[in-house]
Protein backbone atom coordinates (compact mmCIF):
# COMPACT_ATOMS: atom_id res chain seq x y z
CA UNK A 1 0.00 0.00 0.00
CA UNK A 2 1.35 3.44 -0.65
CA UNK A 3 -0.09 6.25 1.06
CA UNK A 4 -2.37 9.21 0.14
CA UNK A 5 0.03 12.60 1.07
CA UNK A 6 -1.89 14.77 3.17
CA UNK A 7 -0.96 18.34 1.11
CA UNK A 8 -0.97 20.99 3.22
CA UNK A 9 -0.15 23.53 0.56
CA UNK A 10 -3.29 22.56 -1.34
CA UNK A 11 -5.06 22.64 1.91
CA UNK A 12 -4.03 25.95 2.78
CA UNK A 13 -4.90 26.87 -0.89
CA UNK A 14 -8.63 26.30 -0.26
CA UNK A 15 -8.78 28.34 3.54
CA UNK A 16 -6.96 31.02 1.54
CA UNK A 17 -9.81 31.15 -1.38
CA UNK A 18 -12.46 31.98 1.17
CA UNK A 19 -10.19 34.25 3.46
CA UNK A 20 -9.80 36.73 0.63
CA UNK A 21 -13.72 36.69 0.06
CA UNK A 22 -14.09 37.12 3.86
CA UNK A 23 -11.05 40.18 3.34
CA UNK A 24 -13.20 41.98 0.60
CA UNK A 25 -16.08 41.43 2.36
CA UNK A 26 -14.51 43.44 5.58
CA UNK A 27 -13.02 46.09 3.54
CA UNK A 28 -16.71 46.57 2.14
CA UNK A 29 -17.81 47.65 5.42
CA UNK A 30 -14.98 49.86 6.59
CA UNK A 31 -12.54 46.96 8.59
CA UNK A 32 -9.36 46.87 7.24
CA UNK A 33 -7.68 43.56 8.53
CA UNK A 34 -4.23 44.38 9.89
CA UNK A 35 -1.54 41.85 11.82
CA UNK A 36 1.81 43.07 13.74
CA UNK A 37 4.48 40.62 13.18
CA UNK A 38 7.07 40.86 16.12
CA UNK A 39 10.24 38.92 15.86
CA UNK A 40 13.18 40.22 18.19
CA UNK A 41 16.78 39.15 17.73
CA UNK A 42 18.49 37.64 14.46
CA UNK A 43 17.47 33.73 14.12
CA UNK A 44 18.15 33.14 10.45
CA UNK A 45 14.71 30.33 11.06
CA UNK A 46 12.50 32.83 12.61
CA UNK A 47 13.02 35.80 10.28
CA UNK A 48 12.20 33.30 7.19
CA UNK A 49 9.03 32.80 9.59
CA UNK A 50 8.14 36.17 9.48
CA UNK A 51 9.01 36.63 6.17
CA UNK A 52 6.46 34.00 4.88
CA UNK A 53 3.49 35.09 7.41
CA UNK A 54 4.05 38.64 6.04
CA UNK A 55 4.30 37.37 2.44
CA UNK A 56 1.03 35.14 3.31
CA UNK A 57 -1.20 37.93 4.82
CA UNK A 58 -0.38 40.42 1.88
CA UNK A 59 -1.64 38.28 -0.89
CA UNK A 60 -4.49 37.81 1.04
CA UNK A 61 -5.09 41.68 1.27
CA UNK A 62 -4.39 41.73 5.06
CA UNK A 63 -1.69 44.41 5.42
CA UNK A 64 1.10 43.32 7.93
CA UNK A 65 2.89 46.16 10.62
CA UNK A 66 6.64 44.41 10.75
CA UNK A 67 8.37 45.27 13.85
CA UNK A 68 12.04 44.59 14.47
CA UNK A 69 13.51 44.79 17.85
CA UNK A 70 17.52 44.21 18.56
CA UNK A 71 18.60 40.52 20.64
CA UNK A 72 19.12 42.69 23.93
CA UNK A 73 15.71 44.24 23.21
CA UNK A 74 14.45 44.47 27.32
CA UNK A 75 11.15 42.71 28.65
CA UNK A 76 10.01 45.98 30.07
CA UNK A 77 10.43 47.44 26.24
CA UNK A 78 8.62 44.74 24.68
CA UNK A 79 5.85 44.85 27.06
CA UNK A 80 5.22 48.30 26.38
CA UNK A 81 5.21 47.91 23.02
CA UNK A 82 2.82 45.14 23.18
CA UNK A 83 0.42 47.49 25.10
CA UNK A 84 0.41 49.95 22.53
CA UNK A 85 -0.36 47.29 20.16
CA UNK A 86 -3.46 46.46 22.45
CA UNK A 87 -4.45 50.16 21.91
CA UNK A 88 -4.05 50.52 18.63
CA UNK A 89 -7.75 50.36 17.11
CA UNK A 90 -6.46 49.70 13.60
CA UNK A 91 -4.94 46.52 14.47
CA UNK A 92 -6.42 43.06 14.48
CA UNK A 93 -4.03 40.23 15.53
CA UNK A 94 -0.67 40.24 16.99
CA UNK A 95 1.88 37.14 16.64
CA UNK A 96 5.51 37.64 18.43
CA UNK A 97 7.40 35.31 16.94
CA UNK A 98 8.88 32.38 19.46
CA UNK A 99 12.20 31.40 20.40
CA UNK A 100 12.82 34.66 22.10
CA UNK A 101 16.31 35.44 22.71
CA UNK A 102 17.86 33.75 26.03
CA UNK A 103 17.14 35.83 29.00
CA UNK A 104 13.66 37.13 27.88
CA UNK A 105 10.44 35.37 29.43
CA UNK A 106 8.82 34.71 27.00
CA UNK A 107 4.92 32.64 28.76
CA UNK A 108 4.96 36.47 30.86
CA UNK A 109 5.56 38.68 27.70
CA UNK A 110 3.15 36.56 25.23
CA UNK A 111 0.46 36.72 28.85
CA UNK A 112 0.38 40.88 27.82
CA UNK A 113 -0.92 40.63 24.75
CA UNK A 114 -4.63 40.68 24.42
CA UNK A 115 -6.94 37.81 24.30
CA UNK A 116 -9.13 39.90 21.61
CA UNK A 117 -5.82 39.97 19.33
CA UNK A 118 -3.64 36.53 20.42
CA UNK A 119 -4.42 35.14 16.96
CA UNK A 120 -1.60 32.73 17.35
CA UNK A 121 -4.37 31.64 20.39
CA UNK A 122 -1.15 31.40 22.26
CA UNK A 123 -1.92 32.49 25.76
CA UNK A 124 -4.49 30.98 28.25
CA UNK A 125 -6.82 34.12 28.38
CA UNK A 126 -9.83 34.48 26.99
CA UNK A 127 -11.78 37.12 26.16
CA UNK A 128 -15.08 38.46 28.28
CA UNK A 129 -17.12 36.41 26.24
CA UNK A 130 -15.39 33.50 27.09
CA UNK A 131 -13.73 32.98 23.40
CA UNK A 132 -9.97 32.50 23.21
CA UNK A 133 -8.44 31.47 19.49
CA UNK A 134 -7.68 28.31 18.90
CA UNK A 135 -3.61 27.39 18.83
CA UNK A 136 -2.30 27.42 14.47
CA UNK A 137 -0.78 24.09 14.36
CA UNK A 138 -3.39 21.96 16.37
CA UNK A 139 -6.06 23.51 14.31
CA UNK A 140 -4.25 23.48 11.43
CA UNK A 141 -3.79 19.06 12.04
CA UNK A 142 -7.36 19.16 12.64
CA UNK A 143 -8.11 20.59 9.29
CA UNK A 144 -5.68 18.71 7.65
CA UNK A 145 -7.42 15.45 9.10
CA UNK A 146 -11.00 16.79 7.87
CA UNK A 147 -9.83 17.38 4.70
CA UNK A 148 -8.93 13.73 3.66
CA UNK A 149 -13.10 13.06 4.70
CA UNK A 150 -12.06 10.82 7.19
CA UNK A 151 -14.72 10.55 9.91
CA UNK A 152 -12.78 11.60 13.63
CA UNK A 153 -15.71 10.65 15.79
CA UNK A 154 -15.07 7.20 17.49
CA UNK A 155 -11.28 6.61 16.56
CA UNK A 156 -8.99 5.71 18.21
CA UNK A 157 -6.63 8.92 18.15
CA UNK A 158 -2.75 8.67 19.34
CA UNK A 159 -0.84 12.06 20.37
CA UNK A 160 2.85 11.88 20.76
CA UNK A 161 4.44 14.90 22.46
CA UNK A 162 2.33 16.72 25.08
CA UNK A 163 3.80 20.15 24.64
CA UNK A 164 1.56 23.60 25.65
CA UNK A 165 1.92 24.53 21.84
CA UNK A 166 1.59 21.60 19.63
CA UNK A 167 0.82 17.86 21.61
CA UNK A 168 -1.50 18.88 24.41
CA UNK A 169 -3.91 21.26 22.36
CA UNK A 170 -4.10 18.72 19.28
CA UNK A 171 -5.28 16.02 21.92
CA UNK A 172 -8.08 18.28 23.30
CA UNK A 173 -9.27 19.30 19.88
CA UNK A 174 -9.38 15.69 19.26
CA UNK A 175 -11.34 15.02 22.02
CA UNK A 176 -13.94 17.55 21.35
CA UNK A 177 -14.32 15.57 17.67
CA UNK A 178 -15.51 12.53 20.06
CA UNK A 179 -11.76 10.61 19.40
CA UNK A 180 -10.51 8.34 21.51
CA UNK A 181 -7.81 10.25 22.59
CA UNK A 182 -3.86 8.48 24.14
CA UNK A 183 -1.20 11.27 24.82
CA UNK A 184 2.12 9.84 25.02
CA UNK A 185 5.28 11.79 26.10
CA UNK A 186 8.95 10.46 27.01
CA UNK A 187 8.33 8.74 29.90
CA UNK A 188 5.68 6.66 27.66
CA UNK A 189 6.60 2.96 28.08
CA UNK A 190 6.48 0.86 24.96
CA UNK A 191 5.42 3.69 22.52
CA UNK A 192 4.66 1.10 19.84
CA UNK A 193 2.00 -0.58 21.99
CA UNK A 194 -0.02 2.38 21.70
CA UNK A 195 1.28 3.69 18.17
CA UNK A 196 0.01 0.37 16.99
CA UNK A 197 -3.42 0.76 18.19
CA UNK A 198 -3.63 4.49 16.32
CA UNK A 199 -6.71 5.07 13.75
CA UNK A 200 -4.89 8.24 13.71
CA UNK A 201 -1.54 9.06 14.66
CA UNK A 202 -0.22 12.68 15.16
CA UNK A 203 3.97 12.71 16.10
CA UNK A 204 4.88 15.47 17.60
CA UNK A 205 8.01 15.04 19.43
CA UNK A 206 10.76 16.46 17.78
CA UNK A 207 12.67 13.44 17.60
CA UNK A 208 13.82 12.75 13.78
CA UNK A 209 13.17 8.77 13.00
CA UNK A 210 10.93 7.81 15.70
CA UNK A 211 8.32 5.87 14.43
CA UNK A 212 9.49 3.37 12.15
CA UNK A 213 6.74 1.93 9.73
CA UNK A 214 6.22 -1.35 11.99
CA UNK A 215 5.00 0.79 14.74
CA UNK A 216 1.81 1.91 12.80
CA UNK A 217 -1.13 0.52 12.09
CA UNK A 218 -1.79 -0.62 8.66
CA UNK A 219 -4.62 1.78 7.04
CA UNK A 220 -4.15 4.46 9.36
CA UNK A 221 -3.84 8.51 8.98
CA UNK A 222 -0.34 9.74 9.87
CA UNK A 223 0.45 13.47 10.71
CA UNK A 224 4.20 14.29 11.27
CA UNK A 225 4.43 17.55 12.77
CA UNK A 226 8.30 16.88 13.71
CA UNK A 227 10.62 19.26 12.42
CA UNK A 228 14.25 18.32 12.95
CA UNK A 229 17.23 19.60 11.47
CA UNK A 230 19.55 16.37 10.73
CA UNK A 231 22.81 17.34 8.81
CA UNK A 232 21.32 20.14 6.89
CA UNK A 233 18.74 18.67 6.17
CA UNK A 234 14.67 18.68 7.95
CA UNK A 235 13.41 15.52 9.53
CA UNK A 236 10.18 14.40 10.76
CA UNK A 237 9.20 12.00 13.76
CA UNK A 238 8.11 9.30 11.29
CA UNK A 239 10.49 7.11 9.27
CA UNK A 240 9.17 8.39 5.75
CA UNK A 241 9.40 5.42 3.71
CA UNK A 242 8.66 3.27 5.82
CA UNK A 243 4.96 4.99 7.01
CA UNK A 244 4.37 5.31 3.19
CA UNK A 245 3.97 1.73 2.84
CA UNK A 246 1.93 1.19 6.08
CA UNK A 247 -0.62 4.37 6.19
CA UNK A 248 -3.40 5.24 4.09
CA UNK A 249 -2.71 8.80 4.82
CA UNK A 250 0.36 10.58 5.25
CA UNK A 251 1.49 14.49 5.77
CA UNK A 252 4.68 15.01 2.91
CA UNK A 253 8.23 15.60 4.65
CA UNK A 254 7.49 19.29 3.67
CA UNK A 255 4.04 20.69 3.01
CA UNK A 256 2.17 19.13 5.17
CA UNK A 257 1.67 20.76 9.15
CA UNK A 258 3.77 24.28 8.28
CA UNK A 259 2.36 25.68 5.52
CA UNK A 260 -1.56 24.75 7.40
CA UNK A 261 -0.20 26.38 10.76
CA UNK A 262 0.81 29.75 8.75
CA UNK A 263 -2.84 29.55 7.38
CA UNK A 264 -4.67 29.13 10.72
CA UNK A 265 -2.73 32.30 11.53
CA UNK A 266 -4.50 34.07 8.76
CA UNK A 267 -7.79 32.73 9.23
CA UNK A 268 -7.74 33.50 13.22
CA UNK A 269 -6.63 37.30 11.93
CA UNK A 270 -9.46 37.80 9.85
CA UNK A 271 -11.74 36.27 12.43
CA UNK A 272 -10.32 38.88 15.43
CA UNK A 273 -11.28 41.59 12.60
CA UNK A 274 -14.87 40.39 11.75
CA UNK A 275 -15.28 39.79 15.88
CA UNK A 276 -13.71 42.85 17.02
CA UNK A 277 -12.96 44.46 13.94
CA UNK A 278 -13.52 48.27 13.67
P1 LIG B 1 8.54 20.32 22.58
O1 LIG B 1 8.01 21.46 23.36
O2 LIG B 1 10.02 20.01 22.63
O3 LIG B 1 7.74 19.01 23.04
C1 LIG B 1 8.09 17.73 22.59
C2 LIG B 1 7.16 16.73 23.22
O4 LIG B 1 7.51 15.45 22.72
C3 LIG B 1 7.29 16.64 24.74
O5 LIG B 1 6.02 16.48 25.32
C4 LIG B 1 8.15 15.40 24.95
O6 LIG B 1 7.82 14.68 26.15
C5 LIG B 1 7.77 14.54 23.76
N1 LIG B 1 8.86 13.65 23.38
C6 LIG B 1 10.14 13.99 23.10
N2 LIG B 1 10.86 12.90 22.79
C7 LIG B 1 10.00 11.85 22.88
C8 LIG B 1 10.13 10.46 22.70
N3 LIG B 1 11.32 9.91 22.37
N4 LIG B 1 9.06 9.67 22.88
C9 LIG B 1 7.86 10.21 23.19
N5 LIG B 1 7.67 11.52 23.40
C10 LIG B 1 8.73 12.33 23.24
O7 LIG B 1 8.22 20.48 21.04
P2 LIG B 1 6.93 21.15 20.31
O8 LIG B 1 7.05 22.63 20.35
O9 LIG B 1 5.69 20.50 20.77
O10 LIG B 1 7.23 20.71 18.80
C11 LIG B 1 7.27 19.34 18.43
C12 LIG B 1 7.82 19.21 17.03
O11 LIG B 1 6.92 19.86 16.11
C13 LIG B 1 9.17 19.90 16.81
O12 LIG B 1 9.92 19.15 15.90
C14 LIG B 1 8.79 21.25 16.19
O13 LIG B 1 9.83 21.77 15.39
C15 LIG B 1 7.60 20.84 15.35
N6 LIG B 1 6.66 21.94 15.09
C16 LIG B 1 6.26 22.12 13.80
C17 LIG B 1 5.35 23.12 13.51
C18 LIG B 1 4.89 23.33 12.11
O14 LIG B 1 4.18 24.28 11.84
N7 LIG B 1 5.24 22.44 11.19
C19 LIG B 1 4.83 23.94 14.51
C20 LIG B 1 5.24 23.70 15.83
C21 LIG B 1 6.15 22.69 16.09
P3 LIG B 1 8.02 15.28 27.65
O15 LIG B 1 6.86 16.22 27.85
O16 LIG B 1 7.95 14.10 28.52
O17 LIG B 1 9.34 15.98 27.63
Amino acid sequence: MKSQLMDGRVCAGKVYEDLRLRVQRLKEVGVFPKLALILVGEDPASQMYVRMKAKRALEIGISVERIRLSKDASEEALKALIRDLNEDPGLHGILLQLPLPEGLDAPSILASILPEKDVDGITEARCADGFSFTPCTPKGILRLIRDTGISIEGKHAVVVGRSALVGKPTAELLLKENATVTLCHSKTRELSHFTSMADILVAAAGSPGLIRGDMLKPGSLVVDVGQSLVEGQWKGDTVFEEALERAAFLTPPTGGVGPMTIAMLMENTVEAAERFGK
